[in-house]
């Protein structure tokens, strides 16, 4: 879908020279720009949908695109030249205040410290995932050079807060990037921790190295990882949304641990990209019309038994895990259909956050709900590792132009899209940035590009 003319107003000699190649020692000669190309939406318009219903939001009336100064860089920053970026549902939420501005976040992290104070701005510049060209290091940054290949997660600490010293994920002001920070990836340049940084998979090309980092390091966390609800051969894995941002990548970690994944979509196309995929048993929600709600208090456990009955004639039992994010819509179910002693593990309430189930099926069958969110440092990494080897494939499915943002954040609002959507920045072009050609073909073009060619 990139086609859209590019703004070349702002992108300076140095930009150029990122997507020429250049090296490392002929960056850090080149002067910086003083403005970036960024997607931000605006302080002055957070009330604007006041009395919209949600699905009336549009991104597209308030993701802007324009020239930003760059901030002064923090001694544990970079600042990167963002070949690519990619849209998260976190970049939905920021475009249509909510459930609640993001403004706030904002004004809270100013209160933090010194740096902290960049970030409490009259726009705030979105997006949590990246991948490009280190273009300057702060005088802190030990482990990244300039002309560094990266690809950056979203979890934005401070290493002196003790209480995220075993998890970072349990640091008390543990934040997500472009989401609760401002200089997020959806731009030129973006502003970074050194400790967000991860190598590049060399197989890949920018668009398709920019889409995982923060979706296949929160399935990790939440089906990997033993913070999550871990996944042993032989376990059947339920998961919502299952050919979605989250959800593809499940369905892959699921299946790399020898487990059975029962995915749940909700139309053809996106069971076909599923059974490309190696998941076998897949559940068409909309063919199958179930009607967990009633009405909008109350359930009915009968559609949530005919699930555990579509599910049980598909794998011959109960799921031992649920992987859960759709959230009010789905959580009754969820609950019901978990194998006695089973876990649900949520990181998201797409479909509302206040939640109904009912507790007798919790705590009679002895059944956790776990929550998660994002992943730690370590687990971001063991993710990336996943791509790296080329053992996950990047649910790539579309890619847009960044002064399309908001189109591709309107396809994702509702719904109109498969796994991830790609956003150019620097790169202008797509399949640039592979540097290792004999990698891709071992894991096969046809397995990378499977969400593009089902598009
Ligand atoms: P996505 O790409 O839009 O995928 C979500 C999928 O969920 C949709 O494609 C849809 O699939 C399914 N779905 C949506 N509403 C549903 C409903 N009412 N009932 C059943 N299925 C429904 O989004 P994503 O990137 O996977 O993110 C999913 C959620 O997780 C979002 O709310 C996001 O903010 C959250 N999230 C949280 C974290 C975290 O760290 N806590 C990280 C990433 C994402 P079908 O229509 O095909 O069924």
């Amino acid at each position: 879908m990139t086609g859209a003319p590019t703004n070349l107003a702002g992108v300076s000699e140095i930009l150029d020279a990122v997507r020429n190649g250049a090296s490392g020692e002929a960056l850090a000669e080149m002067p910086l720009p003083a403005t970036t190309r960024a997607a931000f939406v605006l302080r002055s318009e957070q009330d604007m949908f006041e009395g919209v219903a949600s699905k009336d939001k549009d991104p597209r009336k308030t993701l802007h695109v324009d020239e930003v100064p760059l901030p002064e860089l923090a001694p544990d920053e970079v600042y990167l030249a963002v070949m690519a970026s990619s849209i998260n549902f976190n970049t939905v939420w920021t475009s249509i205040f909510e459930p609640m501005s993001t403004f706030g976040f904002l004004d809270r992290l100013a209160k933090d410290s010194y740096w902290g104070r960049r970030h409490a701005l009259d726009y705030h510049v979105v997006g949590s995932d990246g991948a490009g060209v280190i273009l300057r290091t702060g005088s802190a940054v030990r482990n990244w050079r300039v002309g560094d290949e990266v690809t950056v997660h979203c979890n934005y600490v401070d290493d002196q807060d003790p209480s995220g010293h075993d998890d970072s994920m349990l640091s008390s002001n543990q934040r997500i990037w472009g989401f609760e920070t401002n200089f997020g990836g959806l731009a030129d340049i973006c502003v970074v921790k050194a400790n967000q940084l991860m190598p590049k998979p060399t197989h890949l090309s920018w668009e398709e190295s920019a889409v995982n980092a923060l979706c296949n390091s929160t399935s990790y966390r939440m089906l990997v990882s033993r913070n999550g609800a871990p996944v042993t051969q032989g376990d059947r894995v339920l998961i919502w949304g299952a050919s979605g941002g989250i959800g593809s990548f499940a369905v892959q970690h699921v299946l790399n641990s020898g487990a059975t994944p029962i995915g749940i979509v909700s139309s053809a196309a996106k069971a076909s990209i599923l059974h490309e995929l190696g998941c076998e048993h897949v559940i068409n929600r909309e063919e199958k019309n179930y009607k967990f709600w009633m009405d909008p208090h109350t359930q009915d456990e009968s559609e949530w038994r005919r699930l555990g009955k579509d599910i049980r004639s598909l794998v011959g039992g109960d799921p031992d895990i649920v992987f859960e994010h759709p959230g009010r819509s789905t959580m009754g179910a969820s609950v019901f259909v978990t194998r006695r002693g089973g876990t649900i593990v949520t990181c998201a309430a797409t479909s509302g956050y206040m939640i109904e189930y009912d507790n007798r099926h919790l705590w009679m069958k002895l059944k956790t709900i776990k929550g998660s969110h994002f992943s730690n440092y370590r687990e971001a990494w063991a993710a990336n590792q996943t791509l790296i080897d080329g053992k996950v494939v990047p649910p790539l499915s579309a890619v847009f132009a960044l002064e399309q943002v908001g189109d591709a954040a309107y396809e994702v609002h509702h719904n109109r899209h498969e796994g991830k959507i790609g956003v150019l920045c620097v790169a202008q072009e797509e399949g640039l940035g592979i540097t290792n050609p004999e990698l891709r073909d071992k894991v096969g073009e046809k397995r990378l590009t499977i969400f593009r060619r089902h598009k």
